[in-house]
């Protein structure tokens, strides 16, 4: 019998897990779908830079690989994962982004829930052409707390700072011409050196290698939920809303992250790249439209450099 179950025995409504390939818009989507189910968001990167932070002996580790740009190693990420969800805030349910991913993990995932005879109960495919994501990267502008913007691609939001027909620039040494600020942080917006389509190539191809088995490992227990994101966010967001059997939300209004963070009782800071919440009845103002989409297999054959 698990810890969690020794303590409280629960069965909890919503277990998810999200995926999507590089920029797909899971950063997007993700605090979309905690404010509506009232879940924490347990983002495994993030979790991980904290355990990082936080000294311990797996964060060590753990930050050291991430610094080296490879996957952090299966048992420390599944013994971070295992006690995260064991806290308070996760009762009712929780939504797993970056995590499983890859077979190997989904099966000690599996076997971790089923030890309170859980199970995953929904896994949410964002679907995204190349063409999207290639867009996406190619026009992303990042701050340094993780906020995600979009110069030109209808996924992300685009700061106000960026005046309508300006050319987007922003450089650390030059920040009194910087047009990229981040809206809720006043951060500067700077485009990351791996936003580049040889890396987004090289991670499509992991995406490929490691998380499509993730994909085929839950289509056997039937609760792949895809979700045809090359359409507008507010679209996406509907569909995504529909197929989870989220409460309706009449409108929806951008909010800085601590907000979201607050208002589902998370303990952790996030550090996603977007921080949408849906309001009543709120304006809407300043909202990027999204379009987000997962490579399909065929898109793959194309070069994904010649763009
Ligand atoms: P992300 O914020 O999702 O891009 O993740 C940042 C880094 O955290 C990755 O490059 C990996 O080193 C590590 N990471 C996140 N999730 C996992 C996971 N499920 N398995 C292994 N490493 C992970």
């Amino acid at each position: 019998m698990c810890a969690l179950c020794a303590s409280r025995c629960l069965q909890r409504a919503k277990i998810i897990v999200i995926l999507g390939a590089p920029c797909a818009g899971c950063g997007t989507q993700s605090p979309n779908i905690v404010k509506a189910l009232n879940i924490p968001h347990l983002d495994t990167g993030n979790m991980l830079r904290m355990a990082g932070l936080a000294g311990t002996p797996a964060g060590l580790i753990a930050a050291t690989m991430m610094k080296e740009g490879v996957l952090v190693t299966d048992d420390i990420v599944n013994k971070i994962v295992q006690d995260r969800i064991n806290e308070a805030d996760c009762a009712n349910g929780f939504l797993l982004d970056g995590y499983p991913r890859n077979a190997a993990q989904s099966e000690v995932l599996d076997k971790y829930l089923a030890g309170n005879g859980e199970v995953v109960t929904d896994v949410l495919v964002l679907n995204v052409p190349l063409e999207g994501l290639k867009q996406c990267v190619t026009h992303r502008w990042t701050a340094d707390g993780g906020d995600e913007w979009t110069s030109d691609y209808l996924a992300f939001r685009v700061p106000n700072s960026l005046p309508a027909g300006a050319e987007p620039y922003c450089q650390l040494d030059d920040l009194k011409n910087c047009n990229m600020w981040d809206d809720w942080t006043h951060e500067p917006l700077l485009r990351r050196a791996d936003d580049n389509l040889k890396t987004l190539a090289e991670r499509v191809k992991i995406f490929h290698l490691q998380t499509y088995p993730v994909i085929d490992h839950y289509k056997a227990q039937g609760v792949i939920r895809d979700v045809d994101a090359y359409q507008q966010e507010r679209k996406v967001w509907a569909d995504i809303n529909k197929v989870l059997g989220a409460p309706p939300m009449p409108d929806l209004q951008v909010v800085k992250p601590s907000s979201l963070t607050e208002a589902v009782g998370v303990s952790q800071v996030l550090k996603t790249t977007s921080a949408f919440a849906f309001v009543a009845a709120a304006a809407i103002a300043g909202l990027a439209m999204a379009v987000l989409v997962r490579p399909r297999s065929g898109d793959m054959a194309e070069p994904l450099l010649d763009a």
